[in-house]
């Protein structure tokens, strides 16, 4: 068998399409039947079906669940917190312009390193970043969805080797009640040429990548995080999804609880 990912000749190990803290997690926090949506069949369920394929050698397992591991440590930490606490983790890359804002309002330097520090995951975006691409890569090969050969190099060689891959990454954190305690598999728009657009949610996060897929890769990835009211924030990306989810179909027992 071929692996997925490294594309050597292995035995292939069953991986689980989403990771399997995500399923512990929604298990825990749910009556045992997890609401879920899958995009390949457009259905809303409530289900302890795990996905599981045989997509991965060992060692590429162990790559992505090493990142995995890292990340569910942020995810607890992340939904340890009140809705109030999630401020705290709002991260944004500090170009020069909003480092002369900062400047203007009295920050000095150290100031704004403090500031930086202050927030527990600022050294830990990149784990985010890996998180994000390898859920993607995951859903596509679990998927029917096809994308050009070029793309899934792009990911692929940014999953193995670190290449380059231009991606802009923005991450909501539910901060209102009722919990937003869903998983979802990865939703794909590709209206535009240059670039791709995949959206998924894990319990209380929302992960929106913009992968840049036209011309040459510039090196312009970009990460924000920001705390949002799921229910009521009028997000673009929200509205993609809805307008993607029209006409999906929803298993009997979505509504029990
Ligand atoms: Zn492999």
């Amino acid at each position: 068998m071929i692996c997925k990912l490294c594309e050597s000749e292995k035995e292939l190990k069953s991986s689980h399409v989403i990771p399997r803290f995500l399923y512990r997690y929604m298990l825990n926090v749910t009556d045992g039947y997890m609401t879920q949506y899958h995009s390949h069949l457009n259905l809303w369920q409530k289900s302890n079906r795990q996905l599981k394929k045989e997509l991965f050698c060992f060692e590429c397992e162990q790559l992505l669940s090493k990142n995995e591991l890292a990340f569910s440590e942020i995810f607890k930490q992340i939904n340890k917190s009140s809705d109030s606490e999630k401020a705290v983790f709002s991260y944004a890359v500090l170009d020069d312009s909003a480092i002369n804002e900062l400047e203007q309002k009295g920050y000095d330097q150290k100031s704004i390193d403090a500031l930086l520090k202050s927030n527990p995951i600022y050294d830990k975006i990149h784990i985010l970043e890996y998180f994000a691409i390898s859920y993607i890569y995951r859903e596509l090969l679990n998927n029917s969805y096809k994308i050009p050969e070029s793309e899934k190099r792009l990911l692929q060689n940014y999953l193995l080797n670190g290449s380059t891959c231009s991606f802009m990454l923005h991450v909501r954190l539910h901060n209102s009640q009722p919990s937003f305690n869903l998983v979802s598999t990865a939703t794909v728009f590709d209206a535009l040429d240059d670039w791709k657009h995949y959206t998924f949610y894990v319990p209380n996060m929302q992960f929106h990548v913009a992968l840049r897929v036209g011309g040459t890769p510039e090196d312009m990835s970009k990460t924000i995080v920001m705390p949002s009211n799921f229910f009521d924030d009028d997000l673009g990306s929200i509205e993609m999804i809805r307008n993607t989810q029209s006409g999906s179909r929803k298993s009997a027992n979505l509504n029990q609880t």
